[in-house]
C-alpha cells in the first residue's frame, strides 16, 4: 500500500486523477523504484487498483489548515507533492498572497497550476543538464525576501528537505511552529513501510511515556 493525493475527483463518470511521480523508472534499472512507481509505470487502461480513500470532502486528509488571521501562504514541495500543491492552489480564496516554491526533476515537469489567490510561484528544476544552476528549494527559500505579516506555511516533499525547511522557517524565520504543517511524503533510502513502521512506532513510544 501507497499514499497518493487525490489530484481530481469527478462525479459523473465517477473517476478521480492520480498523478505519480516515476522515480527510478528513468534509469536502465526499472526496477529501481518502488511497488507503486513500478505499477505506474507499466500502468495500461483496463488495469485494476484497489483504493482507500475518504468518502466525504472534508476528511483528516486534508491537511491543509490556514487559521483565521493569516495573511499570507508560504508552500514548499517536490514533484510528490505536486498534485497537492495543485489542489491548494485552486482552492485559495481569490487574492490571497501565496510564495509557493516547487522542485522537481525536469523542466517538462512544469506545471500550469490555476489559481485565483496572488500566488508567485518559483520552479526549481533538478534536471542534471541544469546542475550548473542547480538551487535547493532550502537555498532558494533561504534567500527570498518573505512579505510582512502572519504567514501559514505547508511544507511536503522529500522528509530531509521538509525537516530542514521547517527548521528554517521556525528558527530562522522566527514563524510560530503552529503555523507551519509539514509532511514528509517519502523518504531518501526509505520505503513507505519503513516510515509507517517508524511512526508507528513513535506513536507506541508516546502512549507509554
Ligand atoms: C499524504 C501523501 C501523499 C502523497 N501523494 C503523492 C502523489 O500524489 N504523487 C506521488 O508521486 N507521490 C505521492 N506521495 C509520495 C509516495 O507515496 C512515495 O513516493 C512512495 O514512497 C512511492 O512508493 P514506491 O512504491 O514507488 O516506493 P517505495 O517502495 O516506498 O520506496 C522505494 C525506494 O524509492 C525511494 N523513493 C520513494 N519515492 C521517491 C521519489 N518520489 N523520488 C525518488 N525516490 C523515491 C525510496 O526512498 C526508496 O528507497 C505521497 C505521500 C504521502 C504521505
Amino acid at each position: 500500500m501507497r499514499s497518493y493525493t487525490i489530484r481530481e475527483q469527478r462525479p459523473e463518470p465517477e473517476e478521480f486523477d492520480v498523478d505519480f511521480a516515476l522515480h527510478g523508472a528513468e534509469t536502465a534499472a526499472a526496477t529501481a523504484g518502488g511497488p507503486a512507481s513500478r505499477w505506474a509505470a507499466r500502468a495500461r487502461p483496463g488495469d485494476r487498483l484497489t483504493v482507500l480513500a475518504p468518502a466525504v470532502e472534508d476528511n483528516g486528509g486534508v491537511d491543509f489548515r490556514p487559521p483565521a488571521g493569516t495573511d499570507w501562504i508560504l508552500i514548499t514541495g517536490d514533484e510528490t507533492a505536486l498534485p497537492a500543491i495543485a489542489g491548494i492552489l485552486s482552492w485559495l480564496s481569490p487574492g490571497t498572497r501565496a510564495k509557493v516554491w516547487i522542485e522537481v526533476a525536469h523542466e517538462d515537469d512544469r506545471q500550469q497550476l490555476p489559481t485565483f489567490a496572488d500566488a508567485d510561484i518559483t520552479w526549481i528544476v533538478r534536471d542534471e543538464a541544469a546542475a550548473a544552476h542547480r538551487e535547493s528549494v532550502l537555498d532558494a527559500l533561504r534567500a527570498a525576501e518573505l512579505p510582512e505579516g502572519t504567514p501559514y506555511a505547508w511544507v511536503a516533499g522529500e522528509a530531509g528537505t521538509v525537516k530542514a525547511v521547517r527548521r528554517h522557517l521556525v528558527r530562522e524565520r522566527g514563524i510560530d511552529r503552529r503555523a507551519v504543517k509539514f509532511t514528509g511524503y517519502w523518504r531518501r533510502g526509505a520505503t513507505e513501510e519503513d516510515l509507517i513502521a517508524e511512526l508507528t512506532a513513535g506513536t507506541a513510544a508516546s502512549e507509554e511515556d
